[in-house]
């Protein structure tokens, strides 16, 4: 059964308080181990890991609660939480590939998932595919015998495309080909890939999950049969479960989850009006937009999401996109987002200045998160800056 996004943040995990002196804070069960009283028990507990306290690179008290919530939101059978979103993604595809295997991912991804795909699946004989992902025709144009998986992230980085994400998995299952979906931007409030037939979501928990740009974390929701599989080899032998204090972390960051989630939505779309008219920039991007998908007349995505923005600067050099950054005196220079603070990345960081086309419109692109600043705060920063690259 489906429950209520309040009734999973506020109590789903934990009903047994009895066991931890009735604390309304759930205990950070900060073991590295568990400790047995017969030799029977200890066989029966190596004999199935994946039910029973023994060591805490499987299981932890902490990380369970967590587990329950995140699963739930995702109204998936089960989850694992990891050390990072990229580790999520490193997981998920390497436990549904095999040597001599081709995978479909879409134009766009994530830059660490990208260096997987194209870097790690490689050496491991796998062939892959990149296909623009809003609609299904391509996915039915690059698919192959070997195809065995379907990487997607919707929306995508940067530019925010979104996938039909129901019709390529309907259309993968008819082929056995495994359906994996990046949710870092939606999150479960906003877009649930498994409701809607994909088999394996991911996200970056660092970002809304966590909330405070202090715990990097990532989470996989699948069946209860993936889940228990990819435990068994990819979980435990990597060994790279989430920690019980960064569990908790993550407990914490859920319980206002939503409302931040709300509030930088609202906020972004204020400072969005305000980019939009601005006579220095050329085009605008918006995560909770997906106008090329209604232009082709391809299924619109019913995904919301909110906080970031991507605009292009209208200028003759790229020192000008510098200067711009430069200037900012409240939106901080970092990556990530999905934290409390505003931060803005220049696209022109990510290759050198040489390489810089100030006739791309993508090259002279900035990303902005909004955070949980007033929209006239920011909008009054991104001002100062535009004045002096005028
Ligand atoms: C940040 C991010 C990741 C990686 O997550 P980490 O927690 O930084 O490893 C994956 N996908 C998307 C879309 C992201 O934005």
């Amino acid at each position: 059964m489906a429950y209520s996004v309040h009734y999973i943040i506020n109590h789903l995990g934990e009903e047994n308080k009895g066991d931890y002196f009735r604390a309304v804070a759930p205990p950070i069960i900060q073991t590295s181990n568990f400790a047995f009283s017969t030799v029977q028990q200890l066989r029966e507990s190596f004999e199935n890991e994946y039910s029973t306290w023994l060591y805490s690179r499987g299981l932890n008290p902490t990380v369970e609660i967590l587990r329950k919530k995140l699963a739930a939101l995702d109204e998936a059978e089960d989850c694992l939480v990891v050390n990072s979103g990229a580790a999520a993604i490193y997981m998920s595809i390497l436990s549904q590939v095999k040597q001599g295997d081709h995978v479909i991912a879409v134009h766009g991804v994530y830059s660490w998932a990208h260096q997987i795909i194209t870097q790690i699946l490689p050496q491991l004989g796998i062939t892959h595919t990149f296909v623009d992902g809003r609609s299904v025709q391509n996915f039915m144009a690059a698919v192959r015998p070997n195809t065995t998986v379907v990487y997607l992230e919707s929306p995508t980085s940067w530019l925010y495309h979104t996938q039909p994400l129901a019709a390529i998995a309907a259309w993968a299952k008819q082929h056995q080909i495994i359906t994996i979906c990046d949710n870092s931007f939606c999150t479960p409030l906003g877009q649930k890939p498994i409701a809607l037939g994909i088999d394996i979501a991911i996200q970056s928990a660092t970002k809304f999950i966590s909330g405070h740009s202090d715990v990097v974390a990532g989470v996989i929701s699948s069946s209860k049969a993936i889940i228990e599989k990819m435990f068994h080899q990819q979980y435990m032998s990597i060994g790279s479960g989430i920690q019980p204090f960064n569990a908790w972390l993550l407990l914490r960051g859920l319980r206002t989850m939503p409302l931040r989630w709300q509030q930088v939505h609202q906020t972004a779309k204020v400072v969005s009006e305000y980019v939009a008219k601005h006579p220095m920039v050329r085009q605008l991007w918006c995560v909770w937009q997906t106008p090329f998908d209604a232009e082709n007349g391809v299924e619109v995505s019913t995904a919301s999401c909110g906080g970031l923005l991507t605009f292009s600067l209208q200028v003759s050099n790229a020192q000008q996109v510098e200067d711009f950054c430069n200037a900012l005196q409240h939106i901080q220079m970092a990556v990530s987002w999905g934290g409390y603070e505003s931060l803005l990345i220049p696209k022109c960081a990510t290759m050198p200045l040489h390489m810089v086309d100030v006739h791309n419109p993508e090259h002279t692109s900035c990303r902005l998160y909004v955070g949980l600043e007033t929209a006239e705060f920011i909008i009054a920063d991104l001002e100062q800056a535009f004045q002096k690259i005028r």
